[in-house]
């Protein structure tokens, strides 16, 4: 059994480490104040805990790396050089939050394991085949072509893992199939996948447009913002922390950034959450089916992540009003998702309806593999992935 961790709340009170060997967990309240000690806790906890399942910094012979940002640069994984890294950098203005983090760790990997390959798998490259009247914005077209402002997407590497265990549970090729998977995390990502590839992704420049997500506000018109610049003189910063930190399921229930809690007091009668479950539901049906057109044609249609993986009623929800596109589920199935049933279709329905858990994890691994031992050549063994719903740490 590979172990699992997590380490939470990086610089903030409460913040924690989770360990985890096949059924044996450990957990350790304690002060983590940045990126640097929390990599010392999980060298410890894989190197020099109990639990340890590496015997020495020797038996490394390579590490893989989620880098959130790579641009229009990268349309694959690498293997990380100075180039690569200046790239990184170069992306940081583009994803603020995440880009820093990714470098921490890699240079940390960099400093601790010299002459250990590091490979860096990044969000965006999945979404690099999406074609051009896709991906560039109806603006004056110099802020593409100079300051690259176009849609990036991301979740690539969810979307690339769950795409193909869900060719391999529905035994077809990949190249044949038309998808649309919806990661329903912290992060909310819907993609078209035709022949394996992306062609349409919800989310754009930025994490934040879509479908609305916890605390961000997902698709609106942008003029509001002019409008609470202009005319309510609140400033950029404001409108900025509104729509990122206050919006979203958080905004509409004023009540929890989370889908549990939310979807639970609705169920209580509480009229806002009942709203924010509402809309929800209504822009990943709409997406789904803008993605279907886009694609002319839908075989599957994939959930996964948070909610997509252990909310039966957001799934339930979804589909109902889906049966134009030939999407129809058993409730009965619906049910018993966890108990290894990934296809949960109805009998009668035209599109195949699976729930496949992701693991970003495994993807990087395999890509880290292939990269490494076979020079990007060949392909990552996805056929052989066992489908297993991990318990989330
Ligand atoms: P991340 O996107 O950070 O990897 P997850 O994929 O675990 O995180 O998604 C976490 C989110 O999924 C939670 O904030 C919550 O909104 C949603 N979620 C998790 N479990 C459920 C559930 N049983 N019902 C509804 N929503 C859920």
């Amino acid at each position: 059994m590979s172990p699992r961790g997590l380490i939470a709340r990086i610089g903030e009170e409460g913040s924690y480490s989770e360990y985890r060997v096949g059924d044996k967990k450990a957990v350790e309240e304690r002060l983590i104040l940045c990126q640097k000690v929390a990599f010392d806790v999980m060298v410890d906890n894989l190197m020099n805990s109990e639990l340890a399942v590496i015997e020495s910094a020797e038996a490394i012979t390579a590490i893989g790396h989620r880098a959130v940002h790579g641009g229009d640069v990268f349309v694959d994984s690498v293997v990380i050089d100075e180039i690569v890294m200046k790239q990184l950098y170069a992306c940081v203005r583009f994803a603020p939050l995440h880009n820093p983090c990714n470098i921490a760790g890699i240079e940390e990997c960099m400093r601790r394991f010299p002459g250990v390959p590091n490979v860096a798998v990044f969000d965006t490259a999945f979404h690099q085949s999406v074609p051009r009247e896709a991906y560039i914005y109806a603006l004056p077209y110099d802020l593409y072509s100079k300051h690259g402002i176009r849609k990036y997407g991301f979740h690539g590497t969810s979307c690339r893992y769950v795409s193909r265990v869900a060719a391999d549970v529905l035994n077809r090729p990949l190249e044949d199939l038309a998808m649309v998977s919806c990661h329903l995390g912290n992060g909310v990502t819907l993609d078209a996948v035709k022949g394996g590839e992306a062609v349409d992704t919800s989310i754009g420049f930025v994490t934040f447009c879509g479908v609305p997500m916890g605390t961000r506000s997902g698709d609106f018109d942008p003029a509001i913002i002019f409008h609470l610049v202009k005319e309510q003189g609140r400033s950029l910063e404001e409108v900025e922390r509104l729509c990122y930190e206050k919006s979203g399921f958080l905004g509409v229930s004023g009540i929890s950034n989370d889908m549990r809690e939310v979807e639970q007091r609705a169920g209580a009668g509480d009229d806002r959450c009942a709203l924010a479950v509402d809309i929800f539901v209504y822009h990943i049906r709409k997406t789904i089916g803008t993605h279907a057109a886009a694609m002319n044609g839908l075989d599957a249609l994939v959930f996964t992540a948070g909610s997509g993986e252990n909310s039966t009623e957001i799934r339930s929800r979804v589909c109902a009003g889906l049966g134009v596109l030939g999407v129809k589920i058993d409730e009965r199935l619906n049910e018993m998702v966890r108990n290894g049933h990934p296809n949960i279709s109805a009998a009668s329905a035209f599109v195949t309806t699976l729930v496949v858990p992701t693991d970003e994890e495994r993807m990087i691994a395999l890509d880290t593999v292939r990269l490494v031992n076979h020079g990007g050549q060949v392909p990552p063994p996805i056929a052989s992935l066992a489908l297993t719903y991990p318990e989330r740490v």
